[in-house]
């Protein structure tokens, strides 16, 4: 965890109560080559290193028909940043911009997307590549490619084509 009191030129931290509306369930864990967030990309790319989604046992059956897609959207909590700052200054060099104006993992709920390649499924754990979080950072979903996917209900009043 960042000390509450380590901010870089020019952020700014809120005062926050302790979060307590929603309640996450991970279902899995991400296993990556970084165990250092120096070591993370910013972003990850869809030729970076070969990750695993381990999915817990419960959810297996969950991804029945997902290996029909080549690039998958996945959802991480990103637990070891602080949540508490409002305008960031990512180089340090002073210039802030609001913590909404970036994808950084500091924000007050720490989710983390990536668009990721499926390379393949073994036995409830998914191979991807495009993912950009440290080892064992908690996964807590996984979506279809947005633009491969066909919806599997019929169309609704005001949705657009
Ligand atoms: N692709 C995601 C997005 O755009 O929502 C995350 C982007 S964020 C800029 C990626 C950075 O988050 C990494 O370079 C690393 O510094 C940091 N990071 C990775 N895993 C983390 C974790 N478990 N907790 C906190 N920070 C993490």
């Amino acid at each position: 965890m960042t000390d509450p009191g380590d901010l870089r030129p020019n952020e700014e931290a809120v005062e926050l109560e302790p979060a307590s509306d929603a309640s996450l369930r991970f279902i899995g864990t991400i296993r990556t080559p970084w165990r250092d967030r120096k070591d993370c990309p910013r972003q990850g790319k869809l030729d970076g290193p070969e990750c695993q989604l381990v999915l817990d046992p419960v959810w297996h059956q969950a991804l029945e028909g997902l290996e029909n897609y080549d690039t998958i959207e996945v959802l991480y909590w990103l637990d070891q940043s602080r949540r508490d700052l409002i305008r960031q200054s990512p180089i340090s060099d002073g210039q802030t911009f609001g913590t909404f104006a970036l994808r950084s993992p500091v924000r007050p709920n720490p989710i983390g997307t990536s668009m990721v390649k499926l390379v393949r499924i073994e036995k409830g754990t998914l191979v991807v590549r495009g993912l950009d979080c440290l080892d064992e950072t908690p996964l807590l979903d996984i979506k279809p490619d947005r633009c491969a996917f066909s919806p599997k209900a019929p169309d609704k009043p005001g949705s657009r084509d």
